[in-house]
């Protein structure tokens, strides 16, 4: 049976069409820069007034936020990139109750956009030639495997798909306590673990993918006592735990869509995780875990000596010594 155009999934690692030329969603060949999406959409800028703001890439060069775009053809702009940044904004206006009621589909396929175009602009900056990165991402074979598997899944954007059973992304939607939030709009994101995360007003949106979720349920109990305004320092601490059970995830998700019948209208996806092989998590280090915190805490500037007085139970925010759930007013360096 032939497959409908709309229904044919698009795989850019297939002869490495990442570059300006190819559409990012359908691979179609595109006009540069004319036919490009922002990868920070317009509305967003102006919200918080980014276009000029500056962002330090890893091979260390300097762009604007107006830079940052994605060669896209004009369907796939009008028909799934722009309809996707309407319903973001209009959930913006809404604030934490409005990103708690959109779906996880859309929140994952936003935040997705973003890690996309912050991703690619990383990867094609090292393939050039003149650049000597610090970090290659291009020699990171497990990266490509990651990278691969997520965009399968944030193909969504643009088909039809349904996963069955399963969510493709760990997601995470924190509220900040105003008092001594003095940060209106932040992102960061790690390209090799696939984290991305994103700070609008009082809320942190953040994303680990690739993961089915698995790294949220490892953390099922944080999540459930971080439910509530956390101070900033709070908020960092629960990053480094995010980015740290990203970065000890060591499985790579397969999908699969199931083969089409006649008359189907959308692609349902099924999941499979190689477990035998390799457990899914490496073991936890304190150590290791602390340099996390290390660097989520550098406004604070608190020293990695600090954080790991007690190697047996670095510094947290988030627990006290009898490991309950803290409330924190203020924030006092010590
Ligand atoms: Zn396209």
């Amino acid at each position: 049976m032939a497959i409908p155009a709309h229904l044919q999934l698009y795989d850019p690692l297939e002869g490495m069409r990442l570059g300006p030329q190819y559409c990012f969603l359908c691979g179609a060949p595109t006009e540069p820069p004319i036919d490009s999406v922002p990868v920070f959409a317009y509305w967003l800028m102006d919200r918080y007034d980014l276009a000029d703001r500056q962002i330090q890439l890893l091979d260390q060069s300097i762009v604007t936020y107006r830079d940052l775009r994605i060669p896209c053809c004009q369907h796939c702009r009008t028909h799934h990139v722009e309809p996707l940044e309407a319903q973001a904004q209009q959930t913006a206006e809404l604030g934490l109750d409005g990103w708690r009621a959109l779906s996880a589909k859309t929140l994952f396929l936003w935040l997705g956009k973003m890690f996309y175009g912050v991703f690619i602009t990383e990867l094609l900056t090292e393939l050039n030639p003149l650049v000597k990165p610090r970090y290659p991402l291009a020699e990171n074979a497990q990266m490509f495997r990651r990278f691969h598997a997520f965009f399968q899944t944030f193909q969504a954007l643009r088909v039809p798909i349904e996963f069955e059973d399963f969510t493709p992304a760990s997601l995470y939607i924190l509220e900040v306590d105003p008092r001594e939030d003095t940060i209106s709009f932040e992102y960061d994101d790690d390209l090799t673990t696939m984290v991305f995360s994103i700070k609008l007003g009082n809320t942190v949106l953040m994303a680990c993918f690739a993961d089915n979720g698995i790294v949220k349920d490892a953390m099922r109990r944080v999540v459930a006592d971080t439910a509530r305004p956390l101070h900033p320092i709070q908020i960092a601490e629960f990053k480094a735990r995010v980015y740290y059970g990203a970065y000890l995830f060591n499985v790579v998700p397969d999908y699969y869509a199931r083969p089409l019948k006649p008359g189907d209208d959308h692609l349902v996806y099924d999941t499979l995780i190689d477990d035998i092989t390799s457990s899914v998590f490496n073991p936890w280090e304190n150590s290791a875990y602390g340099q996390s915190l290390q660097e989520m805490w550098k406004r604070w500037d608190i020293s990695y000596k600090a954080i790991m007085q007690n190697p047996a139970q670095p510094l947290s925010f988030l627990y006290d010594d009898l490991g309950q759930p803290r409330i924190m007013d203020a924030y006092v360096a010590s």
